[in-house]
């Protein structure tokens, strides 16, 4: 069997987060000697960790210049930890920094990579790994000779690892110099409260184009509209989605909603989040966005309209109701 290594980068405490938890069952799933290679500003939190986790070794490259997401270090030290393992299967979770640096690693060592996995297994005693394609339309399961081979397999797929941590025994690599002309100066991030698309969150909100139409007055009420949406996400911690419709409004200088971006757009030319219940209000329902909550699990609906495509077996629960009334009640309890 091929010797297998897992990388991940470490979080500013030295631990692991829990997307690289989610991703170490993929490598222990294919039962090869397995290698863990930790890159951080401090690894010996994580190597606890992962310490009953059946791996031959740990190694790690640690320092300051590793903290921070940069390529030419991340991919120095990746390529270090991946000739030093000798290994010819190299999985790490598919998180912004690993897809940056690692594709490049994977052709200074003339193998290969593959990104967006969702599961690792064995076909005929050789790695495989699924993925899917188009627009999550096709799922398909592929092997390759060429090693090494890089997996970035994604969170949510895998039960994160949980064995009680222990004590590591820790080979700490030296690096060789490498060449940065980038300095990381800090980092810009959103509040908390202003991001609004949340994938850990139990509850989808979709907002449709309905919060920017003329109500039962004649009168748009876009206004009111933003403050009960980020309201129910507010006190909901729920991620917000959108229609199409009400998207492409925002971009045009029509009445808006300031919270909603392409980002949040849910559907065929959107995005299909996983979120146990979604509740849509507002929206119609129509196919080309409904196709984007496939993997809902419960789906509710409010809408004015008995005919709107929920009605028609798109969900779960229909509410033939005045969303605005709704949300503004519900927000109300929530506050209690
Ligand atoms: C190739 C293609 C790709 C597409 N891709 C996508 C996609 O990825 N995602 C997507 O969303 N769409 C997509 N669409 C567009 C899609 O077909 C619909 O046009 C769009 O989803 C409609 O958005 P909506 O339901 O918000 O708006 P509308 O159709 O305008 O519906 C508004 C709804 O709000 C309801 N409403 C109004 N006021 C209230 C109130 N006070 N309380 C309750 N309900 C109220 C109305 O009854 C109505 O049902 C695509 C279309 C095409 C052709």
């Amino acid at each position: 069997m091929d010797k297998i290594l897992f990388l991940a980068h470490t979080e500013p405490d030295g631990s692991l987060a829990k997307p690289a938890l989610e991703v170490l069952p993929a490598a222990l799933a294919l039962g090869g000697e397995l290698t863990v290679a930790l890159i951080g500003a401090s690894t010996q939190p994580a190597a606890d960790q992962l310490a009953a986790c059946g791996a031959v070794r740990f190694l790690a490259i640690e320092g300051a210049a590793f903290a921070d997401s940069r390529y030419a270090t991340d991919a120095a030290a990746a390529e270090t930890v991946a000739k030093a393992s000798a290994a010819a299967i190299v999985i790490a979770p598919h998180t912004p920094r690993s897809a940056r640096s690692l594709p490049g690693v994977a052709g200074r060592l003339n193998g290969t990579v593959d990104t967006h996995a969702t599961a690792v297994s064995l076909v005929n005693g050789a790695p495989a790994v699924t993925r899917w394609f188009y627009r999550q339309r096709m799922e398909a399961v592929l092997t390759r000779t060429e090693r090494p081979w890089f997996i970035l397999v994604e969170c949510g797929n895998y039960a994160a690892y949980t064995r009680a941590p222990g004590s590591a025994i820790v080979e700490r690599l030296a690096l060789p110099d490498v060449v940065t002309r980038t300095t990381v100066t800090g980092i810009h991030a959103p509040q908390a409260d202003e991001q609004t698309i949340r994938p850990e969150a139990k509850l989808l909100f979709v907002a449709g184009a309905g919060w920017t139409k003329k109500q039962s007055d004649g009168a748009v009420h876009a206004g009111e509209a933003e403050q009960l949406i980020l309201g129910m996400l507010h006190a909901a911690q729920a991620s917000l989605g959108g229609s199409k419709s009400l998207v492409d409004s925002t971009g045009e200088g029509q009445a808006v909603l300031k919270c909603m971006t392409h980002l949040n757009q849910v559907g065929q030319t959107g995005a299909t989040p996983r979120h146990p219940k979604g509740l849509a209000t507002c929206c119609h329902g129509e196919e080309p966005h409904v196709v984007g909550w496939r993997f809902i699990n419960q789906r509710r609906a409010v809408n004015l309209d008995p005919n709107c495509g929920w009605a028609r077996g798109k969900a779960d629960v229909v509410y033939i109701a005045d969303a605005f009334e709704v949300v503004r009640h519900v927000n109300r309890l929530l506050a209690e």
